[in-house]
């Protein structure tokens, strides 16, 4: 049975749900939010399942077990976007799902385990900044503050909610800890090359990946472009280029116990910031993922000490503050084992790798 046809159909519908057509952006709580669910929902009843919206505006579907009573498996992902998105992102993961009950519906066959599938309402956190609202309701790490954050047009999480015919007060009843479900996977397009380089159709996650986000202030003095001899400035953005130089280095070594480790230094600004002025304060941002909690430590820390180095030398002062830490979640190794055995029966071959997209947020 072959159901990429259909899946790719049911992609290019979900599509046009969009809030700046041509292109494809799906915020939470929006008509388009509607839309994708209202559809997804019919998609799940024709494939043989309950399906309903939840208080924060996720569909979740059910296709109940062969004996009641049973214990839950999991599954779905986001049909909400970033701005301007792909049409697979999240969705994937969606129609996938209900692909497999249809097929399963069609033969009459029931599972051992009542399967849900959820199409979460915002993982991306476009509209509110509050990301994976959804999913972290279900894993018990919703905080009621969120319902005040506002979109750009002051509206809170609250009053879009309601509007929209969800339950604010009522993401308590989300929770699903300790409430039968033995097992959550997920299937999501690769947001990266590494299993197209390889020439993989599929590779197993092996943990979500850890990481870190650093700020860094180089200060040192402003002074005339012409009239400062080059031996006596101490320019802030040169020990930053270096510094930036340092995160790929050390960010590209081979790892201890081969632990890859990705660093990216994504924004970065120069004051006082005029062409003929030599930049005093420069701020940067550092960015530190791997699938390992002590290799993403001891990269962040190699790197600290460097921007140190190369502030003494250079003369400049400098400060680095690692304000977001976000710990590594291994998957299950029982589930990789039997999703790689899966994938093996079916495809010549499959890799395992941690996503390093983020799944979860915490604060330090
Ligand atoms: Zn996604």
């Amino acid at each position: 049975m072959r159901f990429g046809t259909d899946i790719l159909r049911q992609a290019d519908v979900l599509a046009a749900f969009t809030e700046d057509p041509p292109g494809v952006t799906r915020t939470y709580l929006t008509p388009q939010h509607r839309q994708a669910g209202d559809y997804l929902a019919s998609l799940m009843r024709e494939a043989g399942m309950e399906a309903r919206y939840d208080a924060l505006g996720n569909v979740v579907g059910r296709y109940a077990a062969a004996r009641s009573g049973a214990p839950v498996v999991m599954t779905g992902s986001h049909m909400d976007s970033v701005r301007d998105a792909g049409r697979y992102d999240g969705l994937f993961g969606i129609l996938t799902a209900i692909a497999c009950v249809r097929d399963l519906h069609r033969r009459g066959k029931r599972l051992p385990f009542d399967f849900e599938v959820v199409a979460f309402g915002d993982e991306e956190g476009v509209r509110f900044g509050v990301t994976l609202i959804g999913s972290k309701a279900m894993g018990g790490s919703f905080d009621p503050a969120w319902l005040d954050a506002k979109d750009a047009g002051g509206t809170t999480l609250r009053d879009a909610l309601l509007a929209f015919g969800g339950d604010p007060e009522a993401w308590r009843s989300l929770d699903r800890r300790g409430k039968g479900v033995v097992a959550y996977v997920e299937s999501h397009i690769e947001q990266g090359p590494v299993l197209l380089n390889e020439g993989l159709p599929v590779g197993v996650v092996t943990a979500i990946a850890s990481g870190a986000r650093v700020r860094v202030s180089a200060t040192g003095r402003a002074g005339h472009a012409g009239t400062v001899p080059m031996g006596a400035r101490r320019d802030a953005l040169a020990a930053a280029a270096e510094m930036v130089l340092a995160v790929e280095r050390i960010a590209s070594a081979p790892g201890a116990g081969g632990s890859a480790r990705v660093g990216t230094v994504g924004t970065i600004e120069a004051r006082p910031g005029a062409i003929n002025v030599i930049p005093q304060d420069v701020s940067f941002t550092v960015d530190v993922r791997s699938g390992d909690d002590a290799a993403r430590r001891r990269a962040t820390q190699a790197m600290r000490e460097d921007f140190d180095a190369i502030a003494r030398r250079r003369s400049v002062v400098v400060t680095s503050d690692v304000f977001y830490e976000l710990p590594a979640a291994p998957c299950d190794p029982a589930l990789q084992d039997a999703l790689a055995a899966s994938i093996a029966s079916a495809a010549s071959s499959s890799a395992r790798a941690p996503s390093r997209s983020f799944s979860q947020s915490r604060r330090v």
